[in-house]
């Protein structure tokens, strides 16, 4: 997992080569800063710290924390959830004063996380139902994080085949191509984990088959390519860094790249991911 401070200097690093995304690198870097300062407060307790059933449920092909694992300090929780949609209203007044107005109902969802029926409890939201998933899951991502933290290294290279998170089931939202055989390794959207995948397997339908996976690569620039699989009409960003002399910083460099989930929305690909649908 990335530091604040290796956010903040890839941050500066885009700035200067991608004048258009000065405003959504801001947010992000405002958000990246308050949350930071919860991390810093947190710790969670392991769930495995007898040592025990980690491996079984990795090989049943489940993700390793469970709904009941999932412990907070539901103060601490809606104090940064307050402090993001500050930082929302900034950029975006009018959504962050409609879901003030739903104060009951996004009380109720702060209390009991992660949530149980997602569509239904976002339901009161109407249309600013993406702003709101954006901030419940920004929320938890602090104690999220440091689950990842304790939960990722019982995790074998071995053990995990699955294209979504081994350690919370969240969809990737980034890759990376490393090494001398161009091996794969995804990124969570919702704790930040990382785990190796086929670099020729679809994560969302699991297709290998070669001939329906494709990827393309935008010529202004050759650091980054996207997967798109005609299977199942998803796609993902990925990151060849290897002849590079930058760093990759996964949170950072998807909001920089929108540009990329444009070029594959207009191929008619698509992604669940919840910050393109907020952005674009
Ligand atoms: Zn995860
Ligand atoms: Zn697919």
């Amino acid at each position: 997992m990335s530091t604040l401070q290796e956010k903040l200097r890839r941050i500066d690093q885009i700035r200067g080569g991608r004048p258009g995304f000065g405003d959504i690198l801001d947010f992000f870097e405002q958000v990246f800063i308050a949350r930071d300062a919860v991390l810093q407060k947190l710790a969670v307790a392991d769930p495995y710290q007898d040592g025990h059933g980690s491996a079984q449920r990795l090989r049943e092909g489940f993700p390793l924390l469970e709904k009941r694992h999932f412990q907070y300090d539901a103060a601490a929780l809606a104090d940064y959830f307050s402090t993001l949609l500050d930082i929302v209203a900034r950029r975006n007044p009018g959504g962050a004063a409609a879901i003030r107005l739903q104060s009951d109902a996004a009380g109720g969802l702060l209390k009991n996380l992660p949530p149980g029926d997602i569509v239904k409890e976002l339901a009161p939201f109407g249309e600013g139902r993406d702003l709101m998933l954006f901030l419940i899951k920004e929320s938890m991502r602090p104690w999220l994080e440091q689950y990842a933290g304790l939960l990722s290294p019982k995790v074998g290279e071995e053990q995990w085949h699955e294209g979504c998170c081994p350690v919370c089931g969240g969809f990737p939202c980034f890759a990376e191509i490393f090494g001398q055989e161009n091996q794969r390794r995804l990124f969570c959207q919702d704790c930040g984990a990382s785990w190796q995948f086929p670099r020729l397997q679809c994560p969302f339908c699991g297709t290998g088959e070669h001939e329906k996976l494709e990827y393309f690569k935008p010529d202004a620039a050759p650091e980054y390519r996207v997967m798109l699989c005609r299977a199942c009409k998803r796609y993902l960003k990925t990151a060849d860094f290897r002849e590079f002399s930058d760093a990759l910083v996964p949170e950072v460099e998807h909001p920089a790249t929108l540009h990329l989930d444009i070029i594959a929305r207009e191929r008619g690909y698509k992604t669940e991911d919840v910050l393109t649908r907020l952005m674009l």
